[in-house]
């Protein structure tokens, strides 16, 4: 039987530094805290799906150090099938982020073990990728990877969420072939080469715009705006949910997990992003981004 969902992309460790400001170049600040996490948009958004309840793959690569039981630890307990997460001879790919006082961070990420997601890697996996109903994909693993595990999922007949996140060029063979194209505000206004109008008309246009490229549909996220989709030449819009935010890091990755659980359960794409909306806002009102998520038997936003 294959997987709900298949999710082919990046596993990190998160080192989170907390500071009082952030240390200008040439600057040794002290810090007060530092904690590793696990993350990687492939892993959260992998155990955003598995918690509300989709079976779930997913395809990747950890280092041999103690990183890697760090970065695995809450896919496992979530239940995601790590049969495709290879053990290679780089260090588990890290993301350092630095949390100041005033609520802006700055983050480096080095994709270490996520650079052996390569196009060979998803050859090797090729019966899983191509027997799950949804395929994530992000854009932290090499991108000719992304683009190779499209094109199997969608040859098998699987649907293709692509997540152009972070923004970068993907060929148009590869995103004609996303069903739908996922972005925030920020990766849409990079993509389309100019910022994004504010309010619903300009993040509608936005949409509409990043449609006529060739996506099946376009979901774009705005943050405490919600969502705007674009689908067989209409748009549609949902508010977000109102809570009281407390950490907002991995917002995005809920949405694309719970949206991918939703679709895989035969959901229309509007009614699956109107619960990714719920379920992304219950994870902003918990810190962190993997434990932050819920569980199908979570209540709801
Ligand atoms: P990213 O995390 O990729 O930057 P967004 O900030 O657009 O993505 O957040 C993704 C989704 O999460 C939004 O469409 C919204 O539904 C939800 N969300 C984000 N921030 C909040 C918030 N402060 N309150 C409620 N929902 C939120």
């Amino acid at each position: 039987m294959g997987h709900d969902v298949v999710v082919v992309g990046s596993v990190n460790a998160d080192l989170v530094l907390q500071v009082d400001r952030h240390p200008r170049p040439g600057e040794t600040l002290l810090g007060r805290d530092a904690v590793t996490l696990p993350g990687g948009k492939g892993a959260n958004q992998a155990v955003a799906a598995a918690r509300l309840g989709a079976s779930v793959a997913l395809v990747g690569a950890v280092g041999t150090d103690p990183d890697a039981a760090v970065a695995l630890s809450l896919l496992t307990s979530a239940g995601v099938d790590l049969t495709h997460v290879a053990t290679v001879d780089w260090p588990t790919g890290l993301a350092v982020v630095t949390l100041a006082d005033d609520g802006e961070n700055t983050i480096v990420v080095v994709p270490g073990a996520n650079a052996a997601v390569t196009p060979a890697a998803v050859d090797a996996a090729h019966d899983v990728v191509a027997g799950g109903r949804v395929c994530v994909l992000q854009a932290e693993i090499p991108l000719d990877a992304v683009g190779r595990a499209a094109h199997v999922a969608h040859r098998a007949g699987a649907r293709v969420l692509l997540n152009v996140a972070p923004a970068t060029t993907l060929p148009d063979d590869v995103v004609r072939l996303a069903d739908p194209l996922v972005v925030n505000e920020h990766e849409a206004a990079l993509l389309l080469g100019r910022p994004i109008t504010a309010g619903a008309e300009g993040a509608r246009d936005a949409a509409a715009e990043l449609a006529a490229r060739g996506p099946g549909s376009v979901v774009v996220t705005l943050g405490t705006s919600g969502v705007v989709g674009h689908e067989a030449g209409a748009s549609w819009s949902w508010p977000a949910v109102r809570v009281d935010a407390v950490d907002t890091t991995g917002a995005g990755d809920a949405f694309v997990g719970a949206l991918a659980a939703r679709l895989a359960a035969g959901d229309a794409l509007r009614d699956a992003a109107a619960f990714a909306t719920r379920v992304a806002a219950a994870s902003v009102t918990r810190l962190g981004a993997q434990p932050s998520y819920p569980w199908a038997t979570n209540p709801l936003p």
